[in-house]
């Protein structure tokens, strides 16, 4: 995996909150769709992705009254993100005040029936696999939460915390766990984020058979430490 392109507020055009609330805890990432119909946008053209991002702060922020666009990130079709409130800023996406103290928002740019593409999924594991945590002190992973291996945290979706369509078609994807194997731990290349998948999943789970010494250089003193 490579880091998708991050667009900045300003590159976007983004308007200045009205006022900004830092989040205290972060310990789960929570998806977001657009709702009923898809947003209105060419995928991979920047200005129309831009115009998009611009059209849904407006209505957050002339509509609903809100500070700020309503998310941390958004990500389109193309596997584009554009930064909404960004890391370290209470969002007022989740639908609960748990979940706005506790998480990140991540929207997903469509809606409907339609599925995210699969750049849309490999830029939002990056945002997971990148996101800073600080545990809450709650005492329970958040409702429905899907455990992310080897970080402290979870995954759920908007419906997750009230009764909503969202995130529509992200939603099975994320109960599959398929996004498991795209989770990237800070390394540099997708054979060594795989390792450490292997790694975490041979450490907590006594059954598995990782094959976790295949293709990795062998040590002068071999014998040493191994547990097969
Ligand atoms: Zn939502």
């Amino acid at each position: 995996m490579t880091a998708p392109a991050i667009y900045s507020r300003a590159s976007w055009g983004a308007r200045e909150p009205t006022f900004l609330v830092d989040l205290y805890w972060s310990d789960v990432a929570v998806a977001h769709y657009n709702g009923s119909t898809d947003p209105s946008y060419t995928p991979g053209d920047f200005n129309s992705e831009a115009a998009a991002v611009r059209r849904t702060q407006n209505f957050h922020m002339d509509g609903r009254g809100w500070s700020d666009i309503a998310y941390s990130f958004m990500i389109s079709q193309s596997g584009n993100v554009f930064e909404g409130r960004g890391w370290g800023r209470r969002t007022a996406a989740q639908g609960s005040s748990e979940g706005n103290d506790r998480g990140h928002a991540l929207y997903f740019m469509l809606g409907g029936n339609t599925v995210p593409s699969d750049e849309a999924k490999a830029s939002f594991m990056y945002l997971v696999s990148t996101m800073p945590i600080i545990p809450s002190p709650y005492e329970n992973p958040p409702p429905n939460g899907l455990e992310v291996p080897g970080r402290d945290m979870w995954l759920n979706g908007h419906k997750d915390w009230k009764s909503t369509a969202c995130p529509g078609e992200v939603y099975p994807w994320l109960q599959s766990r398929e996004w498991e194997n795209e989770l990237m731990f800070g390394f540099e290349t997708q054979a060594q984020a795989d390792w450490a998948i292997k790694l975490v999943k041979a450490l907590t789970d006594p059954d598995y058979s990782s094959g976790l010494h295949e293709g990795l250089p062998t040590h002068p003193n071999s014998s040493e430490g191994r547990r097969d």
